[in-house]
């Protein structure tokens, strides 16, 4: 059988369209040796009010990023049919197994589901996983918000992005909605590699999409959930599924115009950082030295920003090895 026709082993424990408001799962069979006919059970929360859109917000896409989820399993709680016009999908931890364990990838399959899409049926859990939403949720949707932040290794300036895309209209109508988030920053979002994101699987199909990077190092502050929870609220705002106009925020809006933006440790040691998030530095700059560890004595590597800006995400722990990315200019803008 042709894997895109086979169907998704994933079944929803809830009604996606009836109205009214349910908690369930999205349950995945998952035989193991603790379990022989056990699941993976991912919670969802499906919000049907009036007519009107329908929104599909995630978290923990990455299992080690938890503004998103923060935010979503409080709205999970909170929402009722009677505010919403249209439907909310909320699944606060998409890749569930890896967000209960507190790792980016999936502790089953090693699996980062955001490099696993569009997926397959016949897959691993965590292609399922990417599948079931490629095939079933993203299909529902009109707008889709995918929060991320930096997890244990990254850290970031708190913005929501959307990506240049082929067809313009489309492109304007995701940074109209990520204009609506009203983070500190938006960010015109270049990626090191789309191939099997997300964001790439849920923008070919046409839909509205808004990312975000609002903070990392493994946690979430208090400043960054609010963020969170406020942005999802205008987004659904902006959308015309809550009443209201979304609550003005001053954003600014950043660019990353090349792959210079990006750079990465090209030795092992100790990183010391010459520059705060969003500090500006300038193309040249040393931004960071890198000391070598293992004895005292010997010159740290200079690590200098290729592109002037402001920084924008920068390695988390006190330890880099080769090819760790060690941190990345955005260009401030004017809006678009
Ligand atoms: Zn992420």
């Amino acid at each position: 059988m042709n894997p895109a026709s086979r169907p998704s082993p994933v079944v929803p424990t809830v009604d996606l369209a009836a109205p009214g408001v349910r908690h369930g799962h999205l349950r995945l069979p998952y035989s193991r040796d603790d379990s022989a006919w056990g699941s993976v059970m991912i919670p969802i929360t499906v919000v049907v009010g009036g007519e009107g859109p329908t929104a599909l917000l995630t978290g923990g896409n990455h299992g080690d990023e938890y503004e998103g989820p923060a935010a979503l399993f409080d709205l999970a709680q909170r929402l009722t049919p009677e505010a919403v016009s249209g439907r909310v999908i909320i699944v606060p931890a998409m890749n569930y197994p890896a967000f209960a364990a507190g790792t980016r990838t999936s502790p089953i399959d090693r699996g980062n589901l955001n490099r696993s899409f569009p997926g397959r049926p016949d897959g691993t859990v965590t292609e399922k996983i990417a599948d079931y939403f490629t095939r079933h949720l993203v299909p529902l949707a009109d707008i889709v918000l995918d929060f991320h932040s930096g997890g244990r290794t990254l850290d970031f300036v708190p913005y929501a992005a959307a990506h240049e895309l082929p067809d313009k209209v489309q492109e304007a109508r995701c940074f109209a909605a990520v204009a609506a988030f009203g983070a500190p920053y938006s960010m015109r979002m270049r990626e090191i590699d789309a191939v099997g994101m997300y964001d790439t699987t849920v923008e070919e199909m046409g839909k509205v999409f808004v990312t975000t990077e609002l903070g990392g190092g493994g946690t979430a502050s208090a400043r960054t959930i609010a963020i969170a929870r406020r942005g999802v609220a205008n987004v659904l705002r902006h959308a015309g599924i809550l009443a209201g106009q979304p609550e003005p925020a001053a954003s600014r809006f950043l660019d990353m115009p090349s792959d210079d933006c990006f750079v990465f440790a090209e030795e092992a040691g100790l990183v010391a950082f010459a520059r705060d998030l969003g500090e500006e530095v300038s193309e040249g700059e040393v931004v960071a030295l890198i000391h070598p560890i293992a004895r005292t004595g010997l010159a740290p590597l200079a690590m200098r920003a290729k592109h002037g800006g402001i920084l924008a995400a920068r390695h988390f722990p006190g330890l880099v090895k080769p090819g760790d990315c060690l941190f990345v200019t955005a260009t401030l803008e004017e809006a678009p």
